[in-house]
């Protein structure tokens, strides 16, 4: 990109990250990036209400990157200068993904380490010395620092990611705890895809006369995805899941269950009848769940069965399907599950099949979508052959 006409050094980012945004494609910023760099450059205390897919990872990670790189924060004795607090592992590895692929341009590179519970401690704790940048879901957090393998006494700069999420998980507790620990003078970046009570209330808390930037209403995300719903009688489902994915010879597919057991069964159906599929669920051990997702990002799994509880989590790049092979509850995850799909810019496509039962429960999700589907009927597609 040549550096006197690239929008993000109209921001501020310096030359020193162009090379790496013009290799990842990141040729315009997206609208939170577009307010919130600036801001974080400038030390403003920041509530961004933005979901995953908006850009809100890099509108973060690249001026918090500049900022540590000016102002030479590199800490001893297990001090860490940035530390983002995430709900779960999947975001936590994605995040310090982030970290690592912006930063690839800065002459001396910060130490990024994402800890997360589920997994041994003993190897985090030994990773933490020097650590520039720290990602952790609070538990293992406030484990670390019992233990004396991390201290907060000098972070400059604070990030609460998907804050909501923290909360909805039941993270408050936690939260509270590391907020204790924190020097007064800091700079707080809090991110949510929505704007509740609980929410509002830790804002109040944490941020110091934040510029709020609202990203929400992003017409031209949802309007990327092409939606499609399938009405199918219960006992279709299964046959009619593989009649799309051959049908429409689907590569790489995000099919969403309502539970780990039925995650389980659709994969293990899919696999039968040689479509390689593999579920992730709660109920997994963090190492499967992350050599599934591995496996699935790097397009040698052609299915990913998964439940709500990822949904959130998952970043791949162009994802093209998503399929809803059951609703979810409620029209936010709804949104979070199709938001997988057409990510940043790229088109992609959802599909939903919605028995004669699930009907009233659709209807609901569209109207909070305000967003009508016309139910496309299956009972003349021939199944006897998928
Ligand atoms: P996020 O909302 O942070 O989960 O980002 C969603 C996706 O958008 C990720 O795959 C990013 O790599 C991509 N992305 C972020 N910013 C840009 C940009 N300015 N241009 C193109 N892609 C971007």
């Amino acid at each position: 990109m040549d550096k006197a006409t690239s929008p993000f050094s109209a921001l501020g980012i310096s030359d020193a990250f162009l090379s790496v945004l013009t290799d990842e494609n990141y040729s315009d910023p997206t609208p939170i990036q577009l307010a919130a760099i600036p801001a974080v450059l400038f030390g403003k205390d920041i509530l961004g209400i933005a979901k995953t897919g908006s850009g809100k990872t890099a509108s973060y990670v690249l001026p918090v990157l500049q900022r540590w790189d000016e102002a030479k924060w590199t800490l001893k004795n297990r001090h860490v200068p940035v530390l983002v607090l995430v709900p779960t592992r999947e975001l936590a590895v994605q995040v310090e993904t982030v970290f690592n692929l912006l930063a690839q341009g800065l002459a001396t590179r910060p130490k990024v380490m994402a800890v997360f519970g589920g997994v041994s401690i003993n190897p985090q704790m030994i990773g933490m010395q020097d650590v520039q940048v720290l990602i952790a879901t609070p538990g293992r957090l406030l484990d670390l620092i019992d233990s004396k393998a991390v201290h907060l006494a000098q972070v400059q700069v604070l990030v609460l990611d998907e804050a909501d999420k923290m909360l909805d998980l039941g993270f408050k507790e936690e939260m509270d705890r590391v907020l204790a620990l924190l020097p007064r003078k800091r700079q707080n970046l809090l991110f949510s895809a929505t704007l509740s009570n609980a929410v509002n209330e830790i804002t109040q808390l944490v941020l110091h006369k934040p510029e709020v930037i609202q990203v929400t209403d992003e017409p031209q995300e949802v309007q990327l995805i092409e939606q499609r719903a399938f009405r199918v009688e219960p006992e279709r489902k299964g046959p009619f899941l593989r009649y799309l994915i051959r049908s429409m010879d689907m590569h790489q597919v995000l099919v969403f269950t309502s539970s780990s057991h039925s995650a389980d069964h659709v994969a293990d159906k899919l696999s039968k009848h040689g479509i390689e599929a593999e579920a992730v669920h709660g109920k997994k051990s963090n190492h499967a769940r992350l050599g599934t997702l591995a496996r699935f990002k790097a397009g040698k799994l052609r299915v990913l069965v998964a439940t709500d509880l990822l949904s959130r989590g998952i970043d791949i790049e162009a994802l093209p399907y998503v399929i809803n092979y059951e609703l979810p509850r409620s029209p936010k995850d709804y949104v979070h599950r199709i938001g997988r799909t057409g990510r940043a810019e790229r088109s992609g496509m959802a599909f939903t099949l919605v028995t004669p039962e699930d009907q009233p429960h659709f209807k609901v999700i569209q109207k909070k979508m305000k967003q009508w589907l016309t139910l496309e009927g299956t009972d003349d597609v021939d199944l006897k052959s998928v």
